[in-house]
């Protein structure tokens, strides 16, 4: 058994997960779900939805693949565009990006909103104040005061003002049904999916097959580059990104190596 195997996901602080170790960043994903679960911000399917992800993500090198790097810098360039941009946060976002996705929103300025599959008033709190801890100022989805179409009354539930009037939203992690909701309400979606196939980046105009926690900080920088770009040089970005193709070079990479 080599010293590795010894390090268990199970630390008490994430700084005790070695740097070097060959699945570091896997480790460190793992112990912030978990924590994210203890402190009431994840729910417990969102272990499932992690242990996903990873095997995804394994079989994709973790690495970003070139495609994922294209649909990063065309998610920038669309932020940039929207005029009312929202990036939407559920408990796995919350535990494992919360001072990333602020960062993304003040690149592109977009408000953050909390939107959960599993409701309640307490973790809705739980993740405004963690997203507070890590710099946000203000926080959207505590309303709830308006509706997506179509979709069950707890999961349909939106802030009027934010996810509902968007007209681009990213959402990673996203559930199925929801995306495709939001997809019929007429939304630019982005999403970010380490499984190409799932029905939320299937229906995404921009889809990153990627794992968020290298995507939104990859997002980010593409941001700050672009910031100076007129509208015409943002447009030829989304333009010329093709989410066939995308979707298709994941796919090849997970199958075949490729
Ligand atoms: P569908 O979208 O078809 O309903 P699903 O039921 O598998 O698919 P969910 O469990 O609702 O989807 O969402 C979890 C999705 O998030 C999975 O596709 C999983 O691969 C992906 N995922 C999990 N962790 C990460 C991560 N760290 N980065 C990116 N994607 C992730």
């Amino acid at each position: 058994m080599s010293d590795y195997d010894t390090v268990s996901a199970d630390v008490e602080h994430e700084d005790e997960i070695p740097e070097d170790h060959p699945r570091y960043q896997d480790l460190l994903t793992r112990h912030r779900i978990e924590k994210g679960v203890d402190k009431g911000i994840t729910h417990l399917q969102g272990m499932h939805a992690e242990g996903r992800g990873s095997a995804f993500d394994y079989l994709l090198g973790e690495e970003t693949i070139p495609s994922a790097n294209d649909a990063e810098r065309a998610a920038a360039a669309e932020l940039l565009l929207a005029e009312r941009p929202v990036l939407s946060i559920n408990g796995n976002v919350a535990a494992l990006v919360p001072g990333e996705m602020v960062d993304l929103a003040d690149a592109v300025g977009a408000d953050l909103e909390v939107n959960l599959f599993n409701r309640t008033p307490e973790r809705i709190a739980a993740i405004a104040s963690h997203l507070r801890e890590h710099g946000a100022e203000e926080v959207k989805g505590l309303e709830g005061d308006a509706r997506i179409p179509n979709l069950d009354h707890q999961r349909a539930k939106v802030d009027a003002d934010g996810i509902y009037a968007a007209d681009v939203v990213l959402v990673p992690l996203e559930d199925g049904d929801r995306a495709e909701a939001l997809d019929e309400m007429g939304k630019t979606e982005i999403v970010i999916d380490l499984n190409p196939l799932s029905r939320s980046p299937q229906v995404a105009e921009v889809p990153i097959v990627d794992n968020i926690v290298r995507a939104v900080p990859n997002m980010t920088e593409h941001a700050r580059e672009l910031a100076g770009s007129n509208e015409d040089a943002l447009r030829t970005i989304v333009d010329e990104f093709d989410r066939t193709k995308a979707l298709e070079a994941a796919e090849s990479r997970i199958r075949n190596g490729l």
